[in-house]
């Protein structure tokens, strides 16, 4: 989806989609290959956090520190997720097959947004501060990714209306896994998300079978925490 972004370029929008120095493709490559020591193997999720220009996500002033696998702030407490957890939650997601609808709790930057968008049909995203869901919003139309929809709410009320998800990713702790999500997977759909409090947080995917919910531990997680309400 990223390659339409080339035709802005040259119609005079001026995006720093390739990079420079600190944010070129070799500073790129850098992080695809600790992100592959780290043990992630699908390269669907590989090549695609490759295109994606995470120096674009983050201040002007933090965008050398973009391809450093590192979670980076982004204005109102919250943080830009470590690369490796993107990578590694949207690997998850894909393992079980191709992937229509999905849900995201927690737009922040959009840069797990955009990963999606480049991987399955259609990204509904969810995000309880506005500040941060309107530059996300011009950062997804900069690039080109029109198949998302962004939705500003609290996320554990659910999207009223919407439901069967194949997917849904929390990129924000939960102190539980919420009902209010795990009822708006379709049957095959995965909820994948940190659940705990503080530092003690695991990665848990929940499987929506034909017998019901089914949830594993995957492995220690490291998030914000998801929050009630929403901020204008
Ligand atoms: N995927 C984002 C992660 C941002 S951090 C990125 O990579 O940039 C987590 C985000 O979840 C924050 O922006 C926070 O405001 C949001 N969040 C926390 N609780 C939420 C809730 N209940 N509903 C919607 N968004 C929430």
């Amino acid at each position: 989806a990223l390659s339409k972004n080339k035709d802005d370029m040259s119609s005079g929008l001026s995006i720093d989609l390739h990079g420079s120095g600190m944010t070129s493709a070799r500073t790129r490559e850098r992080l695809i290959s600790r992100l592959l020591a780290q043990g992630i193997r699908d390269t669907r999720v590989l090549d695609v956090m490759r295109q994606t220009p995470r120096h674009l996500f983050v201040d002007e002033a933090l965008a050398h520190r973009a391809y450093e696998d590192i979670a980076l702030p982004i204005g109102h407490s919250q943080t830009l997720s470590q690369p490796y957890s993107v990578a590694r939650m949207t690997e998850i997601l894909l393992a079980d097959g191709p992937r229509r609808k999905v849900l995201e709790i927690g737009t922040g930057s959009g840069y797990q947004t955009a990963v999606l968008a480049q991987l399955v049909a259609m990204v509904h995203s969810v995000e309880r501060i506005k500040p941060l869901q309107e530059k996300a919003r011009e950062r997804l139309n900069s690039l080109g990714l029109h198949n998302v929809r962004l939705r500003h709410a609290d996320g554990l009320v659910g999207w009223p209306g919407e439901g069967g998800y194949d997917g849904i990713i929390g990129t924000a702790a939960a102190l539980g896994v919420p009902t209010t999500l795990t009822d708006l997977l379709a049957i095959g759909g995965c909820l994948i998300l940190p659940v705990g409090a503080g530092q003690q947080q695991s990665l848990v995917r929940v499987r929506r079978t034909h017998e019901g919910l089914q949830q594993e531990v995957i492995e220690p997680a490291h998030f914000v925490p998801m929050l009630g309400g929403v901020i204008h």
